[in-house]
């Protein structure tokens, strides 16, 4: 069969781009084909964890906008308090910016990519991969499915098993100049106040996003909620440029992630976090996963992408379960929760470690030390507690 590609990836957003350029580093032909133009508006709060630095194969500052230290905590609203960090914790930066940067990354270590190049049709046999586009049809070795929360990749090959659906908004807006000046290294949180979701404001060069999410179910109370947000934050909106809501699509097990010759990768693959809605990181990681484990089958020292499944099923899939398990406990204490961030100094400094990648969500059980034990049970009976305020709230709205 001729090939177009030893590798066809659809998608060019975080996952699909790493994918490719870790691909071609390692002599791996490459074809990117992604259904917008670059550069595109992406819906995104587009905040970078520090612990993103830790992965990425070379430099991003071009398209940092700001560096965060400083958290705005607020709980329904209410009770303000900043906490600040010596140490950087968060960028921020817009996804236009971010993604043609990947791009131009992978195209520059030869990944060749069609954009406006919408994949509709998916077929495989043991030979290799067909993909059939608006315009015309490819053929390759593999298949990375890195297109997103509603991925054809994922959905044709029934890999989409155990999400939960969350979803969140953004609005880019601008403020008077002299608030961006006073917040540039902050990041506003306000949480507790509904359950299972969060409202946040990051500072972008010129403007700031503001963002709402949670619980695909709550979506219809969260415009009441960014009035009451944007209302009670203290940065007035002069203008709203954009605002669009997208779903987060949230794994809840592990599961199998690879079909044969193709696999999924990042929103594809359900890979966003339950607590923080954090899915660049695991986007980023699943695409740097995905290339090694083809490296590996067309290495001939593993005779199928089952590797795949079992790296995000060991190596992330914890990660995400414990993000829901201490998701559930916010929501059933949230104010307690913010009070201690607030005072005690060990939960602050908890925080931004896992913000830095210095600890992960799997650690925070053992912080509860003779008590871990019970873990599991409360934080089962924590998600019941979450659900119940959940009905509560819609039922009240
Ligand atoms: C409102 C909101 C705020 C968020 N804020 C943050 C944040 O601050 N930090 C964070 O880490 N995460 C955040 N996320 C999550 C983050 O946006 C995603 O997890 C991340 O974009 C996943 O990257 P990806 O490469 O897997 O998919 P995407 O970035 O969604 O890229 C998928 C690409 O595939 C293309 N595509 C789709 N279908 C096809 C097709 N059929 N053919 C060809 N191409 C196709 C799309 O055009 C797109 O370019 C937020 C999400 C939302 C909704």
């Amino acid at each position: 069969m001729d090939r177009d590609a030893d590798v066809i990836i659809s998608g060019a957003g975080p996952a699909g781009t790493i994918a490719a350029y870790h691909l071609q580093k390692s002599g791996i032909s490459t074809l990117i084909l992604e259904k917008s133009s670059f550069p595109r508006y992406k819906v995104c709060g587009a905040g970078l964890t520090h612990k993103i630095l830790s992965i990425m194969p070379f430099d991003l500052s071009p398209v940092i906008h700001t560096t965060i230290y400083s958290f705005r905590f607020s709980s329904g609203c209410n009770d303000v308090f900043t906490r600040t960090s010596g140490l950087p914790l968060m960028y921020c930066t817009m996804r236009d910016e971010l993604d043609a940067f990947l791009l131009d990354k992978a195209v520059g270590a030869g990944a060749r990519v069609m954009t406006s190049e919408k994949v509709t049709e998916l077929s495989q046999d043991a030979g290799g991969v067909l993909v059939k586009t608006i315009n015309r049809e490819y053929r390759s070795s593999f298949l990375i499915g890195a297109d997103g929360a509603s991925s054809r990749v994922a959905r044709t090959f029934g890999l989409n098993t155990d999400i939960e659906w969350g979803m969140a908004w953004e609005a880019e807006v601008r403020s008077r100049p002299e608030m961006l000046d006073k917040y540039k290294d902050t990041v506003f949180l306000d949480w507790g106040t509904f359950p299972g979701g969060y409202a946040w404001i990051f500072p972008k060069k010129d403007h700031f996003s503001i963002g709402i999410g949670g619980p695909a179910q709550m979506a219809r109370r969260m415009s009441e909620y960014y009035k009451d947000f944007v209302a009670s934050c203290g940065i007035p909106v002069v203008e709203t440029i954009s605002n669009r809501s997208h779903p987060l699509p949230v794994r809840t097990k592990k599961a199998v992630f690879h079909s044969g010759r193709a696999l999924v990768t990042g929103d594809a693959a359900g890979l966003t976090d339950a607590l923080t809605g954090e899915g660049i990181f695991w986007a980023l990681k699943s695409g740097i996963m995905a290339a090694e484990v083809i490296k590996e089958r067309m290495d001939g020292k593993i005779s199928d992408l089952a590797l795949y499944s079992n790296r995000i099923n060991t190596e992330i899939m914890p990660e995400m379960m414990e993000a829901k398990n201490i998701c559930a406990l916010f929501n059933a204490m949230p104010l307690r929760i913010h009070h201690w961030v607030r005072d005690n100094e060990r939960v602050w400094r908890a925080f931004g470690k896992v913000l830095r990648g210095e600890r992960s969500f799997n650690d925070v059980p053992s912080a509860f030390g003779k008590w871990q034990p019970l873990w599991k049970p409360v934080c089962s009976l924590a998600s019941v507690i979450q659900r119940k305020k959940e009905k509560k709230y819609m039922k009240n709205a």
